[in-house]
């Protein structure tokens, strides 16, 4: 694929990023979305604005964000249908954290047949959870994200290995899954995608 928001055949990409907390997937998502032209929609960051306005809505976002359990169903899709259905129909899409459940990845694949548009790539990043939890406290020292304490991480990989995770079979058997080892640095991670990506079909 070239430096702009189509590939060669003239398709926007439309791609998603599954990976357990600190695994890349915001870093790698932005980076991906800068080289192709798509938009970066990083579903915590819209949440996390979200959460901002001193409503109810608002503070009940705020309130599973802050604990590391998934947001309900219901408010993430009302949040990430419209967002990625606007950008399919610009520039595609880098999807980061949505969807993050089978539920939400069923109700995501048939509002988006209901448009005409598909996944083309769920990129898979994988990482051992002792160098995940070692970059998440490093980050904790730099941003001071309210999730990012030891006890909240340590609940977000359970919430990813218990209920994300379902994810991996789901893509795979879509024919869609494309794994990137995180393991490595971050320009290493993203060639190997780019790698991964020049080999994609539709
Ligand atoms: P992230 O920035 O992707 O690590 O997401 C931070 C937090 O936002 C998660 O721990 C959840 O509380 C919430 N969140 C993000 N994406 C979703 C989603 N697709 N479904 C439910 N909750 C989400």
């Amino acid at each position: 694929m070239k430096n702009d928001q189509h590939d060669e055949t003239g398709r926007t990409l439309r791609l998603l990023m599954l990976a357990p907390p600190g695994a890349g997937k915001g870093t790698q998502g932005e980076r991906l979305a800068a080289w192709s032209g798509a938009e970066h929609i990083a579903a915590g960051d819209l949440l996390r604005a979200a959460a901002q306005g001193q409503t109810e809505l608002g503070r009940e976002i705020a309130a599973y964000q802050a604990s590391g359990d998934l947001v309900p169903d219901q408010i993430v899709l009302d949040v990430l249908l419209p967002a990625a259905a606007e950008a399919a129909a610009r520039s595609g899409f880098i999807l980061d954290g949505f969807p993050r459940n089978l539920p939400q990845a069923m109700a995501a694949a048939e509002f988006a047949a209901g448009r005409g548009f598909t996944l083309q790539a769920t990129i898979y990043l994988q990482a051992p959870e002792a160098v995940l939890m070692e970059r998440l406290l490093a980050r904790a020292r730099q941003e001071g994200r309210s999730d990012d304490t030891a006890e909240v991480i340590k609940h977000r990989f359970q919430v990813f290995a218990q209920t994300t995770a379902a994810l991996v079979p789901y893509y795979e058997e879509r024919g869609i899954l494309v794994t990137v080892n995180a393991d490595q640095p971050p320009d290493a991670v993203t060639a190997e995608i780019k790698d991964r990506l020049a080999g994609l079909s539709d």
